[in-house]
């Protein structure tokens, strides 16, 4: 879908003066529009008791992840580095779920050592933990159809999760070694736009959740969703039914557990940031090569998801182009000597001019997160658009000396390996 109005709005009064002043490619982020998304997950539980923690590898940015701690959002980590993120932004203890996979041990420690809710992908890693996080919490694997999607693959073939088959013995080994307090988290969807499935998904969670209850004789304190609501990328999409899926899940739990309020735990990521980002671009070549090639300034070093997965698709616009323009089939491709590098493929589009501006919308999410350097293309900048129209950069583009900045200069002797040839 495009960026909303408002968004497009305010941005067309700076990015004429920040593309001749600043230069282009940039993501530039909308923090009105991420605020009142993250006010519209909260609102949508109304009185019982939920937690949202957003997904910082959605948009692992400090100035992002500090906005939204600032308006009362927890984070949900999954890596040493990103748990580095969330220091910084200053947050800690149970307003961090630690949601991992294929984790060390030194990976948990970390999180225990900042008192996250840790959520345990396999009863080994509980096992290789020292002490216990006073909540323990296992990821359900996906085993329901509810559950897959093109993204997450088929239930059954996952790699994350403890097996429908072992969870009760998993929860009684960690009574046994002493908790008295349990969570337990599913990711039930993938960018998911379809509030039946979205429940279903959560239906069969909850369910697992009551029958694992009975089988290893504990009371879960919360059921974590995950994330995974989708946005809609295609013009004509609907936007996930939020309000619709919150009274659902609440409905659920209130269904299942009777009188007990178990605790909500969500770790959306994409429906917070996802449409409040647009990668704004140049385009530095007009080509006609049997149909026309639109060519960008950006590559998709800058945002991996179309050349990334099948059916990932980002709607781009010419926001200074006027109406005049014929309508052409044109493919819109970055610099990347990778047939795959194409930010869309035959769309039906005006026709455009070198030097023109070009934009790829909802990049708030999983976008400049993706990036890489690949064949020497280097990250963009990234903006925040602050709500009383400055502009903030919370990220400058990569430069060369960033690209060759772990370079050991004429190469380094490693003495170990002397020894191990000894
Ligand atoms: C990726 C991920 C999320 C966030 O997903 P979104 O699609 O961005 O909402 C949350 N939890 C876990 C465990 C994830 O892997």
């Amino acid at each position: 879908m495009p960026a909303s109005p408002a968004f497009l709005e305010r941005l067309a009064r700076v990015v004429p003066d920040l593309a001749r002043g600043y230069g282009t490619p940039f993501h530039v982020y909308d923090a009105a529009g991420i605020l009142a998304s993250h006010r519209a997950v909260v609102s949508a539980f109304g009185d019982w008791p939920a937690r949202q923690h957003f997904a910082v590898k959605a948009l692992p940015n400090p100035a992002v992840l500090k906005l939204l701690a600032e308006a009362g959002s927890g984070l949900d980590c999954s890596s040493p580095a990103e748990l580095l993120l969330a220091d910084a932004a200053g947050v800690t203890g149970r307003d961090i779920v630690f949601t991992s996979n294929n984790t060390t041990r030194a990976e948990y420690e970390m999180a225990l050592a900042r008192g996250c809710l840790v959520t345990f992908d396999d009863v080994a890693h509980m096992d290789r933990a020292q002490r216990l996080p006073g909540t323990v919490a296992f990821r359900v694997a996906p085993h329901t159809g509810g559950a897959s999607s093109a993204l997450m693959g088929a239930a059954g073939a996952s790699k994350f999760g403890v097996p429908r088959g072992r969870l009760a013995e998993a929860y009684a080994r960690a009574r046994a070694r002493g908790a008295r307090s349990f969570g337990i988290h599913g990711m039930t969807c993938a960018n998911e736009l379809d509030l039946a499935r979205a429940l279903q998904a959560a239906r069969d969670l909850v369910a697992t959740a009551l029958e694992v209850e009975r089988e290893a004789g504990i009371t879960f304190d919360y059921v974590n969703v995950g994330g995974g609501l989708g946005i809609p990328y295609r013009p004509g999409e609907a936007p996930f039914d939020l309000a619709g899926w919150a009274a659902g899940l609440v409905g659920l739990l209130r269904e299942a557990f009777g009188g007990r309020q178990v605790r909500l735990v969500t770790e959306l990521g994409r429906i917070v940031t996802g449409p409040h980002g647009v990668l704004v671009t140049t385009v530095v070549n007009r080509l006609d090569k049997g149909r026309a090639i639109v060519g960008l300034d950006a590559s998709m070093s800058a945002l991996m998801r179309p050349g990334f997965y099948e059916n990932a698709w980002h709607h781009v616009t010419l926001p200074f182009a006027g109406k005049e323009r014929p309508r052409v089939l044109a493919d819109v491709v970055g610099s990347l000597c990778e047939n795959v590098d194409r930010f869309a493929v035959a769309r039906e589009m005006p026709d455009t001019r070198e030097g023109e501006i070009v934009y790829i919308h909802d990049t708030g999410a999983h976008g400049a997160a993706m990036g890489f350097t690949y064949n020497g293309r280097l990250r963009p900048a990234e903006l925040l658009l602050m709500p009383a129209d400055g502009v903030l950069e919370i990220r400058r583009a990569e430069t060369f000396s960033d690209y060759v900045a772990t370079v050991v200069e004429g190469g380094r002797p490693l003495e170990f390996t002397r020894h191990a040839a000894e």
